[in-house]
């Protein structure tokens, strides 16, 4: 039986979501992470180089294997997997709250030779009409949390931010995060942009209103959440939509990113 205090988060959240336990954790990656559908994301990647994953077992959940506790806030890099399978073996053992990659490409000797473009935009930077802004929620300490409305506004930034991205690119993927959306950017033009050039970007798209996380189109936040991982704050899976389905997708009920552990 569930332990309620245990999965009880800090922060308030929508309706169903809360902490997954280190048993949903194991069973998520043991029967359904998938990561044929990996090999996938990352053939679209213009430049192909050895992938970094990374773990955070439980920074904000504070629910961890009881070996891991010097290094449950830590972010833990897997860089050293024979293959996928192998990664996923070692994700098993640390059974993380958040799962990640690397958006840095590297050559085999391990320098940096690119980095995919990607857009992060989370519920608590947006204005909520009953949360208030996130300096409001941040003097209730509930930096973190998110509600529905501010759930469906998110995503109807997306969609907006999705046609203006589309004026630019052509490879374009959304991913739902668990909190907020993630647009990636996979046309092989952009892997070699510079810093200067994705700031830029950033620049005018926020001069446009758009909430972006700058740290994250800039390239100073590099690791980005894994695909088809289990995001162990929201028991939500981190699910790639296609935007033409954006507007009916809710990641409160929608079994598209249900882990099976709340069906
Ligand atoms: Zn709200």
């Amino acid at each position: 039986m569930l332990d309620e205090r245990l999965v009880k988060p800090r922060y308030k959240l929508p309706k169903g979501m809360r902490y997954a336990t280190l048993e949903e954790r194991r069973d998520f990656y043991r029967n359904e992470f998938d990561v044929s559908k990996l090999n996938e994301w990352f053939d679209k990647w213009s430049l192909k180089g050895p992938v970094k994953f990374a773990v955070i077992i439980g920074r904000h959940t504070h629910i961890f294997p009881k070996k891991f506790e010097e290094d449950a806030s830590t972010t833990i890099i897997i860089d050293e997997y024979k293959d996928l399978p192998d990664m996923k073996a070692q994700i098993l053992e640390f059974l993380p709250e958040s799962a990640y990659y690397d958006r840095n490409v590297y050559d085999e000797r391990g320098r940096i030779v690119g980095q995919e473009l990607a857009f992060d935009l989370d519920p608590e930077n947006l204005t909520c009409p009953i949360h208030g802004t996130l300096a409001d929620k941040m003097r209730r300490h509930q930096g973190l949390a998110f509600c529905e409305i501010e759930l469906n506004m998110v995503k109807e930034e997306t969609i907006r931010l999705h046609e203006e991205l589309e004026k630019r690119f052509a490879q374009l993927r959304v991913v739902y995060s668990g909190r907020g959306f993630h647009i990636h950017v996979f046309d092989a033009g952009c892997f070699d942009w510079k810093r200067r050039e994705r700031k830029a970007l950033a620049s005018i798209l926020k001069k446009e209103g758009f909430l972006i996380d700058e740290w994250v189109t800039t390239g100073g936040m590099r690791l980005i959440r894994l695909p088809y991982s289990l995001h162990g704050m929201v028991s939500r899976t981190v699910t790639p939509v296609d935007v033409n389905g954006l507007g009916g997708f809710n990641p409160v009920s929608d079994e598209r990113c249900l882990p099976r552990f709340l069906w």
